[in-house]
């Protein structure tokens, strides 16, 4: 599998480093419009090769030299600086997926690609993406709150004293400030969270759990504080979905296609079934009546996002 990354900066370079240790892909290329910059993290990222699997990573140098891959990722473009959130980065990655996304197109198999997003703001990028690429929805696919729901897992599984593989949770919408923590979708080895609390002597009221969804929405927001910008986790989630695709696993994981058509069409993160050929099917778990109304208000906040373009 030939793999393509557009945008070298952190977050392209932990992706491909994940997507190195996957060991899925026989060659990476790297593209960045600062191509001494693609240069030396395909450099980099060569040695380390050499400790771990046998693949060709090279820089392009032009867009041409991504012809034969299937997948493409996307993580070119501004990033948040401290006290910045998602949406301020609207207008500068609309120019960046714009630039981009014509330019892998006329290079790509048309019929087989997948372009995965990772640029923010998430949701209205791969809007964007899918809009420009004229690709099916099913195969332009944000990273979406995979990450948010791994923040989520992580928390509980502190919390609850139970690893993270036994606990089934969701976060849903938005990547970013109206993302809906499903708490009715929250299982523990099979049983509801609440029969498992009950079980395991927990108490997790009300307030310990709007606690847990505030710090799964500022995540991102208390690393860039503390180191800059994030890059670990986002890795983590695009080696995961790589997987997902080229094992044809058809794993439900919550990531972000466009559902609908003209002024209705509308990408967030909800369960969908992905495998070889992207997002097969899509999945609508059962949520409590406020959880419904703030999914309602962040679809809202991402179209209107989008209608700003
Ligand atoms: P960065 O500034 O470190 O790197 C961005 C890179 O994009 C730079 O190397 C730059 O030269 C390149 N670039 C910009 N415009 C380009 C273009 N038109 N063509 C090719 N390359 C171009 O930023 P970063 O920290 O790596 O973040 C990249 C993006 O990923 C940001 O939008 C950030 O918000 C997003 N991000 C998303 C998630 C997620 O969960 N989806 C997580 C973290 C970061």
């Amino acid at each position: 599998m030939k793999i393509a990354i557009i945008g070298v900066g952190s977050v392209g370079s932990a992706v491909a480093t994940a997507v190195q240790n996957t060991g899925l892909a026989h060659e990476i290329i790297l593209f960045d419009r600062d191509g001494i910059r693609a240069r030396a993290a395909a450099e980099d990222l060569g040695h380390a090769s050499a400790f771990s699997y046998d693949i060709k990573i090279t820089a392009a140098s032009n867009y041409r030299e991504i012809r034969g891959c299937e997948i493409v990722i996307i993580a070119a473009g501004a990033n948040q600086k401290p006290g910045e959130t998602r949406t301020d980065l609207l207008q500068k990655n609309v120019a960046v997926i714009s630039d981009i996304i014509p330019r892998v197109m006329a290079n790509v198999d048309t019929k087989r690609v997948k372009i995965i997003i990772v640029t923010n703001p998430l949701d209205v990028m791969v809007m964007l993406a899918q809009k420009l690429s004229k690709l099916p929805a099913s195969r332009v696919i944000g990273t979406g709150t995979m990450l948010d729901s791994a923040r989520l897992k992580i928390i509980l599984s502190r919390q609850l004293g139970i690893s993270t593989r036994s606990i089934s949770a969701y976060v849903l919408g938005e990547h970013g400030d109206s993302s809906v923590v499903n708490w009715e979708s929250v299982y523990v080895g099979g049983i509801k969270l609440d029969d498992f609390c009950k079980q395991a002597k927990i108490s997790l009221p009300q307030t310990t759990r709007k606690t847990i969804e505030h710090r799964v929405r500022n995540a991102a927001y208390e690393i860039i504080r503390g180191r800059g910008a994030t890059w670990d986790g986002i890795g983590g989630a695009v080696a995961d979905l790589l997987h997902a695709i080229i094992n044809d696993e058809k794993r439900i994981l919550t990531v972000s296609t466009v559902d609908g058509v003209g002024k209705n069409a509308i990408a967030m993160s909800l369960p969908r079934v992905v495998g070889e050929m992207g997002v097969i099917m899509n999945l609508h778990t059962k949520l409590s009546a406020s959880e419904s109304a703030d999914l309602r208000k962040s679809a809202k906040i991402i179209r209107k996002n989008f209608d700003l373009i």
